[in-house]
């Protein structure tokens, strides 16, 4: 009898899976995607009330979807990873744990967070299940009930099984979008090849042939014609620069790491910069004297990080200010690095975008689109993270959060 009712149980939530499983968009964002298959398994776990999804972003672990949550709660779950929970469990597939805000110490931020999102319910159980990429563990299904004491078996297969199942999903989606990614980059190669290179080469072709066919040039205008060349060759080295980083940053994984001094290190930077910025544009520091200054990590990409984003910055904005902010956040033990500047701005459809290797938005300024993108690879290596807010007209602010100390997660991850 009991094996009927197992089999009858199994075949009808399968069935609901793979209903449920073809409505998913394989175009839908990462969060979309996520919170379909976080709703999936809430309804076939019939003791599941609640749930969230968590993934392993670089250093943090991190909630990304939540269903019967508040979701700006959610929003602020996060720790470093080697704190979290599972990163003591990372080799188990399911784990069962009772009253999970015992294992956050009342003091933490998350702790605040867990407590105003279980509603100051101490008994809860939580299942947590992980989910894979190929063979690695990028993130976990957490499902919670609040009426009973232990998950049946069957629920524990269920989701055991389904977890096995969108792990699949997953590794596809990711699959199929890096696929995606490898051949759009291809193609804007050959196109920045072709036009942006041939560009400034055309210009000094032809500057080069005014000054030989015209015999009778003075040598004054010899020396503007010159110094045009000059700019259209130095504009062609900084782009032939930015692809050799960015052919590198494909080969070399290994870093190169070493205790610095991040006050130190932005300022080198500013100082390399500022004479790029315009007069009419005012540069403000904050660096504030009660947070850490050292940092341990791989200085050449922290570098060009910064170089990059400060020097995007000083770029686009012809007036007003450029402010940067360095704040420290204590609960996730990362650097949290602020560039606001008051320049042109970017349309909110193409925010999605900047990142990708070649984009521009517009080329009124000379550039590769590779800045961003260097920008991006290296704070993936470096297990960092990047966001942007801007508003056309008005100013840009990128905010990147990176770990004080990565030595201890990348021996861990
Ligand atoms: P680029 O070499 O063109 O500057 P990036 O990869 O550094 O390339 O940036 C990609 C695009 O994002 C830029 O072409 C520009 O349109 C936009 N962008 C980046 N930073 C800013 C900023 N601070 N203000 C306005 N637009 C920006």
């Amino acid at each position: 009898m009991q094996k009927e009712i197992e089999k009858e149980f199994f075949m009808e939530t399968f069935q609901e899976m793979v209903d449920l499983l073809q409505e998913i968009n394989w175009d839908e964002s990462e969060k979309g995607f996520l919170t379909k298959l976080l709703k999936i398994a809430i309804k076939i776990i019939p003791e599941a009330e609640c749930g969230s999804i968590w993934l392993i972003r670089g250093a943090l672990y991190e909630a990304i979807v939540g269903i019967g949550y508040d979701e700006d709660l959610i929003k602020e779950m996060v720790v470093p990873f080697n704190e979290s929970y599972v990163s003591n469990h990372m080799d188990t597939d399911l784990i069962e744990v009772q009253n999970i805000l015992d294992y956050n110490s009342p003091e933490t931020d998350l702790y605040k967070i867990s407590k105003k999102l279980h509603k100051e319910t101490n008994q809860m159980v939580t299942l947590i299940s992980a989910l894979k990429n190929k063979d690695s563990v990028i993130g976990h299904i957490y499902i919670d009930s609040f009426h009973v004491d232990s998950f049946d078996d069957n629920s524990k297969k269920m989701l055991r099984m389904f977890s096995n199942l969108a792990s699949i999903f997953l590794t596809l989606k990711i699959l199929r979008d890096s696929e995606k990614e490898t051949v759009e980059t291809n193609s804007n190669y050959l196109s920045f090849i072709s036009h942006e290179l041939r560009t400034p080469l055309t210009s000094i072709i032809g500057f080069a042939e005014t000054i030989l066919n015209n015999e009778d040039l003075k040598e004054e205008e010899i020396k503007n014609i010159v110094k045009k060349m000059l700019f259209s060759a130095k504009h062609m080295n900084a782009l032939l620069d930015d692809i050799s980083t960015f052919n590198k940053l494909n080969r070399e994984k290994r870093l190169n790491l070493e205790k610095l001094n991040l006050k130190k290190l932005l300022y080198e930077v500013l100082s390399m910069l500022e004479p790029t910025a315009s007069p009419d544009v005012e540069i403000n520091v904050n660096f504030p004297v009660d947070i850490p200054v050292d940092i341990e990590t791989d200085e050449t990409k922290l570098n060009q990080i910064l170089v990059n984003v400060i020097g995007n910055a000083m770029k686009y904005t012809t007036e007003g200010s450029i402010d940067i902010r360095i704040g420290y956040e204590s609960h996730t033990k990362h650097f949290v690095i602020e560039v606001k500047d008051t320049g042109s701005g970017i349309p909110e459809d193409k925010l999605k975008d900047i990142f990708r290797p070649f984009f521009r938005v517009s080329k009124d300024k000379p550039g590769s689109g590779l800045g961003l993108a260097i920008v991006k690879k290296n704070l993936e290596m470096l297990k960092g993270s990047i966001d942007v807010k801007s508003k056309l007209g008005k100013g840009t602010t990128f905010v990147i959060k990176i770990p004080q100390s990565i030595s201890s997660i990348v021996d861990k991850c």
